[in-house]
This record gives C-alpha cells, sequence and structure tokens, in this order.
C-alpha cells in the first residue's frame, strides 16, 4: 500500500481523524525518528481526541442550550450577592451525583439562565447528558403528551437526562392542570436526577404561580429536599449594558419601558 492508499484505508475503517493527520504525523516520526509504538500511540490519540469533541458537540447539540456562556464568561463582581465559591464548588458536578436540585431565585437578567447553562457545559464535558428547556415549553409539552395518552412515555424522557434544566417558571402563569403535570415531572426525577430551575418569583409566590398552593407546596416539598439554593439580589445585567449604551430611560420618564426595572424593585425594596 502506497501513503494514499492507507489513507484511504483508515478512511474506509471510520479513522477520519488518524487519516488527516497520517502524512503529518508520519513526516515528524521520520525527522524525529519516533519509535513505531510511538507513531502508532500518535495517530490513535489524534482519533480518539476527534471522536470525543464529536461526541460531545452532538451531546451538547442535543441538550438544546439556548446560548453558550460558561463560568469563565461570568462577572462575579457584578453580582456581589453571588457566593462565588458556591458555584465553583456546584461546578464539581457533586450535585449531580447525589441527584440534588439547583435552584436560581432572583429578578431578570441577574445571570441566573447564564449560570444555569454553563453549569449544563460543565456537565455535558464531564460527559453527563443535559436537556434545557422553559418551565412553559415543558408544561405545554406534557399537556399535549397528556392529551395523547403519552403522558408515561413523555415523563420518561424528561428522566433520562442527568441534568434537567427547567428555566423561567413565575414568568407565565401555568395554565389549569400545568402544575399537575409538573409535579409528576418533579416526582419522577426525585432522588434519580438533578434539576437546575431559575425562578423570578419566592417560594411563596409558587403557589399563585402554579394556580394550586397544594400542589406548589409539594412540588416544592421534593424540589427543596435535596436541594442548593442561590439567591440573587442585583441589578440586571442588561440593563447595565442599555444603560452603558446610553439606551436607559429611568423608569419615571418611562414606567412600561420594562419587567427589568420592576423586578428588580421586588426584590431590591
Ligand atoms: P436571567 O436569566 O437572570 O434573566 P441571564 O442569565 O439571561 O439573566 O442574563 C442576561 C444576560 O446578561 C445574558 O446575556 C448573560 O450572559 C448576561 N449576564 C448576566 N449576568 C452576568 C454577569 N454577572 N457576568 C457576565 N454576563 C452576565
Ligand atoms: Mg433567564
Amino acid at each position: 500500500m502506497n501513503l494514499g492508499e492507507v489513507r484511504e484505508s483508515l478512511e474506509q475503517l471510520g479513522l477520519t481523524a488518524a487519516a488527516s493527520v497520517l502524512e503529518q504525523r508520519l513526516e515528524t516520526a521520520i525527522a524525529q525518528q519516533i519509535t513505531y509504538l510511538e507513531f502508532l500511540a500518535d495517530l490513535l490519540l489524534a482519533e480518539q481526541a476527534e471522536r470525543r469533541a464529536r461526541y460531545l458537540a452532538t451531546r451538547t447539540r442535543l441538550a438544546n442550550l439556548p446560548f453558550r456562556k460558561t463560568l469563565a464568561d461570568f462577572d462575579f463582581s457584578f453580582q456581589p450577592s453571588i457566593d462565588e465559591r458556591q458555584i465553583r464548588e456546584l461546578a464539581n458536578l457533586g450535585f449531580v451525583q447525589q441527584a440534588a436540585n439547583i435552584l436560581f431565585l432572583g429578578p431578570p437578567g441577574v445571570g441566573k439562565t447564564h449560570l444555569a447553562v454553563a453549569l449544563g457545559l460543565t456537565a455535558l464535558e464531564q460527559g453527563y447528558s443535559v436537556y434545557f428547556t422553559t418551565a412553559h415549553k415543558l408544561v405545554e409539552d406534557l399537556a399535549t403528551a397528556s392529551r395523547e395518552n403519552q403522558l408515561r412515555r413523555r415523563l420518561k424522557l424528561y428522566l433520562a437526562p442527568k441534568v434537567l434544566i427547567v428555566d423561567e417558571i413565575g414568568y407565565e402563569i401555568f395554565p389549569p392542570q400545568a402544575a399537575t403535570l409538573f409535579f409528576q415531572l418533579v416526582s419522577i426525577r426525585y432522588e434519580k436526577g438533578s434539576i437546575i430551575l431559575t425562578s423570578n418569583k419566592s417560594f411563596g409566590e409558587w403557589g399563585e404561580v402554579l394556580g394550586d398552593a397544594v400542589i406548589a407546596t409539594a412540588i416544592l416539598d421534593r424540589l427543596l429536599h435535596h436541594a442548593h439554593i442561590v439567591n440573587i439580589r442585583g441589578e440586571s445585567y442588561r440593563l447595565r449594558e442599555r444603560k452603558a449604551a446610553g439606551l436607559y430611560l429611568s423608569p419615571a420618564l418611562k414606567p412600561s419601558l420594562g419587567s427589568d426595572n420592576i423586578q428588580n424593585t421586588a426584590f431590591n425594596p
């Protein structure tokens, strides 16, 4: 076999990364008098690295994250109410092994989704499966499944990822029956798989959001049994960016500007 044929053979065997680095590694091996074993190990490592990267990319796509932001992208100095050490500790992913939950609470724009996504990315890198959805989409999806007599099967699907991120509880009032469906989801994952949840509402307001105080209590009972709570009080990062761009009008000038201002006052009396 000549070089081209060897490369083709590697490709046919599915060793595409090894095939693409073959020529260059061969040259290096000759120039640096690398042993046969080292040369082979080198090719295999290139193939393994490529596969790991591809596998991670696939799982990251399946995770349905709304954006890609990491802990390194998070400016802790902007949000002093967050205990950076606690977040770094959470990033060690002990919570995933313990099937514990994380609740990020606070007004809009303070970084709840960012932190949830960052922990999701960390979990993906460590080989865990992750799925991101919003509370609204989740209960809508479960309601559809329920109507089609597929609820049990659908719930099983939501049990599959090691980390399930449920974003934005409280931004929209749950429609009737949604609280029961959400309760079932929390129940099947209880002590089996982590939920990372974000909410702009305090626990006391959950009864109102879910439309049923009894079910809300039952949900919180399970969610909080093994949970890390990150309470964020502070200014919206989005608002800061708008202010910096000179686009910010004070609420006094324009009271209907957006929920950022309204929610902030609720959390920062
Ligand atoms: P929330 O989910 O609490 O409403 P997000 O996590 O969506 O807020 O944050 C709003 C935007 O501001 C996002 O683009 C996010 O990456 C960014 N952001 C928020 N807080 C910080 C921070 N402390 N450092 C860097 N970026 C931040
Ligand atoms: Mg958010």
